[in-house]
């Protein structure tokens, strides 16, 4: 989806992938297949490209320092691409420069985790890998000391947070340039079923103009502190007695952003293009009053394209963005995009989509 923001800009990509089913493996001319974790591979790759960005945080750190160190911009560079990386360096980050963060340390075993319980209003508590987890992958909810066994057992630091107890969750999603220039697209709700999201909703509905201006702000802020370039996911928790508290940082194209591609002016992938190659950004408000993305994920059913006649016949104006991957359960396997001004109708018509879409629903 970046490749394709870049195409009609007329910027080639040149694409470091695990294998040749990945999804942008199927579709960039250029690819490289080879391991991210592997220095001499990254080398040999970056030798020729302007820039490099990327579409997960998995490369090591200190490989992109050593890119860096060649003379290859990195961008979004190492030491803001950490906090998207380490859950412990990016609490740590936040707390010193005064963002609102659920409360938190750094736990050394079961017993600590008691002890970090006691502290505040006891179990549960929710223990997170500092590196390495995604889709709610490398967080555990505990109830007990028993409980709190497992996070230990991978042998990386483990961060235990209070549990927060929110009334939803929201993300800001901003990009930021090298020369400084930044935008902030609408807060969106980010609905999570079994810790992987499920839906968006841009703009937030109800969401108070002065609560959507302070998470702009707060992700805005982050994103300049913490010199990120290109796009910034900032996923927030909106609490009970309405406050607002980061949950965690994503550097790159989020899948809270992808509502952006069809019900913005410019997408989250356009501006990461234009933010990584130091173009003037992209205008980010919305085209229509809402848009709503529900996420693919695999049913039982391998084949999605037949389900393409129903949906495309059944609601004209649905965008479905599938990813080439094999269907499994619970994968997420592409999303779709709605848009419209009534929201109930807007919701109904992505739901329905992507239920057809995984099989789950029939008519
Ligand atoms: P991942 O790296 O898998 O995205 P997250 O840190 O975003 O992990 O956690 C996944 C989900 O777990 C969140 O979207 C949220 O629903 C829940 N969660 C995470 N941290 C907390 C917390 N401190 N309190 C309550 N729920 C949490």
């Amino acid at each position: 989806m970046t490749h394709e923001a870049g195409i009609p800009l007329g910027i080639r990509f040149k694409l470091l992938s695990d294998t040749p089913q990945d999804s942008a493996a199927q579709v960039v001319g250029d690819v490289v297949i080879g391991d991210y974790r592997d220095l001499d591979t990254l080398r040999d790759f970056a030798r020729g490209c302007d820039v490099i960005t990327f579409d997960h945080e998995h490369v090591p750190t200190e490989h992109l320092r050593a890119l860096e160190a060649d003379g290859i911009p990195v961008r979004p560079g190492p030491d803001a691409l950490v906090h998207a990386q380490d859950k412990g360096v990016m609490r740590a980050r936040l707390d010193a420069i005064g963002v609102p963060c659920p409360r938190h340390r750094i736990v050394s075993d079961p017993q600590d985790v008691a002890a970090f319980a006691e502290e505040g209003d006891g179990f549960p508590v929710v223990l997170k890998t500092v590196r390495g987890g995604y889709d709610g992958k490398g967080v555990w909810v505990v109830r007990s000391v028993e409980e709190a066994e497992d996070p230990f057992r991978a042998g990386v630091p483990v961060l235990a947070e209070e549990k927060v107890d929110f009334v939803r969750e929201l993300a800001a999603n901003v990009v930021r340039s090298p020369h400084g220039q930044a935008v902030a697209y609408p807060v969106v709700e980010s609905r999570q079923v079994n810790g992987v999201c499920d839906t968006v909703i841009a703009p937030a509905p109800d969401l108070p103009a002065e609560r959507a201006l302070q998470a702009e702000q707060l992700a805005l802020n982050i994103a300049k502190e913490l010199d990120v370039i290109g796009h910034l996911a900032v996923e927030l928790f909106e609490t009970r007695d309405g406050r607002i508290l980061v949950n965690e940082l994503a550097m790159r194209p989020h899948n809270s952003g992808h509502w952006s591609q069809d019900g913005a002016i410019t997408s989250q992938f356009a501006n990461h293009v234009r933010a990584v190659l130091d173009l003037p950004l992209g205008d980010p408000r919305p085209r229509a009053k809402w848009t709503v993305m529900v996420n693919v994920l695999g049913g039982d059913y391998p084949d999605m394209y037949s389900a393409y006649l129903h949906c495309m016949a059944r609601d004209p104006q649905l965008k479905i963005h599938m990813y080439g991957k094999d269907v499994k359960p619970g994968r997420k396997v592409g999303h779709v995009n709605t848009y419209g001004d009534d929201l109930a109708d807007v919701l109904d018509r992505a739901r329905h989509a992507a239920a057809y879409l995984r099989g789950t629903i029939t008519e």
